[in-house]
């Protein structure tokens, strides 16, 4: 949940309702998707929601609790099975995360590092006595200390034996940013007796949520410009020109307004909604 959005959000609009949602993990396995979509909706990242919802399906009524278990579950990479590993069950395995990059990078004095360098350096700095303070520890001085931007190494614990400390900065070094791609669309939104035509999409990408039809091109004689809408996503910007067509179409389920409030819609869906007349 907390990919892109703030703890603060997270904690105030969805963590404590998905938990009152889906109390248990058989609770969550049993749910039909659509339920739990519409839980996760404004949070992105949508494949998150049905790894999760899938990954309930294989593990109830319990999660498994070792690295390896953790990790055949989908959605659950290297990171995420150590993570839950260390702190749900206590289990003596290093956490992985941007912080820890980070940290592991300056002390050893990495600038360009691969995973699996990363997690051997990661296993070698590892207190096995003390893990879970070594991993509390290790998050509070990516928090602190070591700060991605102003390190305080004078300060630091670690600055006797940190390699990073004499150019902090310099570790890890910033990968170019690529531009991000504009993809350029025709959103149709089609009334009909008062219902509105949506499909639910079926392909990777927002995969289970709820849209208006959505055109590379299309002939938008005798329908009416609503305006424009924009939505960033993590590897392009949609930028659409929606239209408002009064007349039935094919290949649609049709709601009443009422229950477009019900359905589980992307953001860019909802910006189309607040368009609408
Ligand atoms: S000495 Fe500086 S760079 Fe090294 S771990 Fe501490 S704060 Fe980070």
């Amino acid at each position: 949940m907390l990919q892109q959005t703030q703890v603060k959000t997270v904690l105030e609009r969805f963590y404590f309702p998905f938990l009152e949602a889906f109390p248990t993990l058989q609770k969550l396995a049993d749910a039909e998707l659509d339920d739990v979509l519409k839980r996760w909706e404004g949070l992105g990242y949508y494949t998150r929601a049905r790894n999760l919802h899938k990954a309930a399906r294989l593990a109830a009524p319990e999660m498994p609790q070792t690295v390896a278990e953790l990790q055949a579950l989908p959605g659950i990479g290297r990171s995420t099975a150590h993570a839950v590993a260390a702190f749900a069950y206590h289990t003596p395995v290093p956490i992985m995360d941007a912080n820890v990059k980070r940290i592991l990078c300056r002390f050893f004095g990495i600038a360009e590092a691969t995973e699996k360098r990363l997690w051997e350096h990661a296993y070698a700095l590892f207190d096995t006595e003390r893990p879970f303070d070594y991993n509390q520890a290790m998050m509070d001085l990516g928090a602190s200390l070591c700060s991605p931007r102003d390190p305080d190494c004078v300060t630091c614990p670690f600055a006797a034996h940190c390699r990073g400390r004499h150019d902090p900065l310099a570790y890890p070094r910033k990968a170019a940013k690529k531009p991000v791609p504009v993809r350029r669309r025709i959103i149709v939104v089609h009334r009909h007796k008062g219902h509105y035509a949506l499909r639910q999409r079926d392909g990777r990408f927002l995969h289970g949520l709820w849209g208006f039809a959505e055109y590379e091109a299309a002939d938008t004689a005798g329908m009416h410009a609503l305006g424009n809408i924009t939505q960033k996503y993590s590897h392009f910007t949609l930028e659409g020109e929606v239209y408002l067509a009064e007349r039935y179409a094919e290949g649609f389920e049709w709601f009443p307004p009422k229950a477009l409030e019900g359905l589980a819609l992307s953001g860019a869906d909802h910006k189309v909604l607040r368009l609408l007349p």
